[in-house]
């Protein structure tokens, strides 16, 4: 005969005993407290909890008292009623909260994993397919907030912006997307010393950046990276990987219409500027053209020397331009110094 030890608290008094339960006949449970008190209840009167896990089953008795005992084999067979289909799922759930944890964590991971390698992978390959209208619009959204800032038509004399210009052509005819390439050279004291490239190929030069330059060969490397982030997409890339997260930003916190979108993007581009990794391959780009053409990475490395010494003077003045998205690290200049001399 099948007995089960358990706990019973009669419902009067806070004691708790020791007590034996077993079943003499059918539709009968028998419990044994010592040897002096026995009682026996009808199975159809007890209330037994659904199993979980491995926690206690409780019998609730008819007479207010109940028994506590851990969950065995002999209860399903005196309680045969089937558990309801959510008790049998929270229990499955309960025996198996090891694999969930682990769903938990791999759903994380998976999470993180998207949003450092899916998000740029994708918007690498929207960015190869997206229309030129596209680039267009939203490089006119960025021109439209920059208009904003007071642009003025450029100072720099007509010669000087003329040979920059066919500089310029030169030294980008023949490259990938080179036909989309104009550059334009504009006075903007709001964003001081500055040149950034946009989605459809407009790349912008400031007058106070031809000031601080040293030489038209320096302005040459500029010109030269911002073109390495049109070939490479990167003002397209940057827009889809920020956009995608604050699409997902948006879904979270109940803006899903992506209005914030047309909002975002220009300030993305003009304020966050590219990434580490971005720059790099603009960089990359810039120094393999330069040497093409029979020009020097080194003016890149002065150029950026020039304003890192500038920096305290640029930063008092307000905005620091070029420098807020293109910090003029070590690493760069000494990349600049190193295909200069051919390494
Ligand atoms: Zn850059």
């Amino acid at each position: 005969m099948s007995e089960l030890a358990g706990t019973w608290y009669d419902g009067q008094s806070s004691r708790a005993r020791a007590v034996r339960l077993h079943s003499p006949a059918p539709g009968c449970l028998r419990m044994d407290a010592d040897a002096d008190e026995v009682r026996d209840w009808p199975l159809r009167d007890i209330v037994i909890s659904p199993r979980l896990g491995r926690t206690p089953r409780i019998l609730q008795l008819p007479d207010g008292g109940r028994i506590e005992c851990a969950d065995a084999p002999v209860l399903a067979a005196w309680f045969p009623r089937p558990p309801s289909r959510v008790e049998g799922f929270a229990d499955w759930l309960e025996r198996r909260k090891w694999a969930i944890a682990g769903a938990a964590a791999f759903t994380a991971v998976s999470a993180l994993a998207f949003v450092r390698f899916g998000v740029p992978w994708a918007a690498m390959e929207i960015a190869e397919r997206m229309p030129q209208a596209v680039e267009r619009h939203l490089s006119d959204q960025v021109v439209a907030v920059l208009e904003r800032m007071h642009f003025e038509p450029s100072r720099v004399p007509a010669e000087r912006q003329q040979k920059l210009q066919r500089d310029f052509r030169a030294l980008v005819a023949g490259e990938s997307r080179s036909e989309q390439m104009r550059l334009r050279i504009i006075s903007a004291k709001a964003i001081g010393p500055n040149a950034f490239a946009l989605p459809d190929g407009r790349i912008f030069l400031t007058d106070e950046l031809v000031a601080l330059a040293g030489s038209d060969e320096e302005l040459l490397a500029v010109l030269a990276h911002e073109a390495g982030h049109h070939v490479h997409r990167h003002g397209m890339r940057q827009a889809l990987e920020s956009s995608s997260v604050f699409l997902v930003a948006g879904m979270l916190f109940g803006d899903a219409s992506g209005s914030s979108l047309a909002v975002s993007i220009p300030a993305v581009l003009l304020s966050n500027g590219f990434s580490r990794g971005h720059e790099r391959e603009a960089d990359a780009y810039a120094f393999d053209l330069l040497r093409r053409h029979g020009h020097s990475p080194k003016a890149f490395a002065s150029l950026l020397r020039r304003l890192s010494r500038k920096l305290p003077q640029l930063e008092e003045a307000g905005p620091a331009g070029y420098l807020s998205t293109h910090p003029p690290s070590p690493e760069r200049i000494l990349a600049a110094e190193r295909a200069a001399a051919g390494r």
